[in-house]
């Protein structure tokens, strides 16, 4: 769809996100949110409205500490995103955040079930490598133990956001938390590195599934074969 703002701005951006992840099936039924930061300016995606439609100035524009910038057209009647109050929890937490993204996509839900702890381990596939460690500029090795919390789902996304800061903080070297039976946030330092983070955790997450309908264990080393060409 063509945007009347340029091309790098978050009302081209984030519109923009909202079709891809829609038809990716991760924003289904006016799940999720998007967000981008520049500045001192958050743009959040609206609440409630089907997001393959969201339109550049149908979003939200707040600072870090929630004071409202700029709202969409009164006669839209659009409302806050739901996601606000975590949206900016991990802005708050993380220091370099340029992006927070979150969505329903099924692999997400499934995982949080089929790992029925705190914890989604997942070693030795070479999709982790695109996975940021935290706020640091390193990233997951093929041979690491990737490692994403998974908290609670609650009625409301404010009741969420405590368990959501715990998560944070114990985990510092995490880019993402699972809300079980609900989905994933994911954040980072560009909406281009979080949109590749976010496809490589459903990717992830989807192999790790099968993974385990096939009897194997996703957090198992794998030994190489005698004679393998290593
Ligand atoms: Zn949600």
């Amino acid at each position: 769809m063509e945007s009347k703002y340029p091309e790098d701005h978050p009302r081209t951006i984030l519109p923009d996100l909202c079709r891809k992840f829609y038809s990716l099936g991760w924003m289904y039924g006016t799940g999720g949110a998007l967000s981008v930061r520049t500045g001192d300016k958050i743009y959040i995606t609206p609440s409630g409205v089907q997001k393959e439609l969201v339109q550049g100035e149908d979003l939200f524009v707040q600072t870090s500490d929630g004071t409202d910038i700029d709202l969409p057209p009164a006669e839209k009647k659009l409302k806050k995103s739901t996601c606000t109050p975590l949206i900016t929890v991990v802005y708050r937490l993380n220091e370099g955040c340029n992006a927070v993204y979150h969505v329903h996509n099924t692999a997400a839900v499934m995982v949080s079930m089929l790992w029925p702890g705190t914890e989604f381990r997942i070693t030795h596939q070479k999709m982790i490598q695109c996975i940021k460690k935290g706020n640091s500029d390193k990233h997951f090795d093929y041979y690491d133990t990737m490692v994403v919390p998974i908290i609670e789902n609650k009625s409301t996304e404010d009741e969420i956001a405590e368990s959501m800061t715990a998560a944070m903080l114990d985990y510092p070297e995490t880019s993402a938390i699972l809300i079980r039976r609900h989905g994933m946030y994911v954040w980072g330092p560009s909406w281009q590195k979080v949109k590749c983070m976010a496809e490589s955790f459903d990717y992830l997450f989807n192999v790790a599934v099968q993974m385990k309908q096939c009897g194997l264990d996703p957090e198992k080393i794998p030994v190489a074969p005698e004679g393998a060409y290593t």
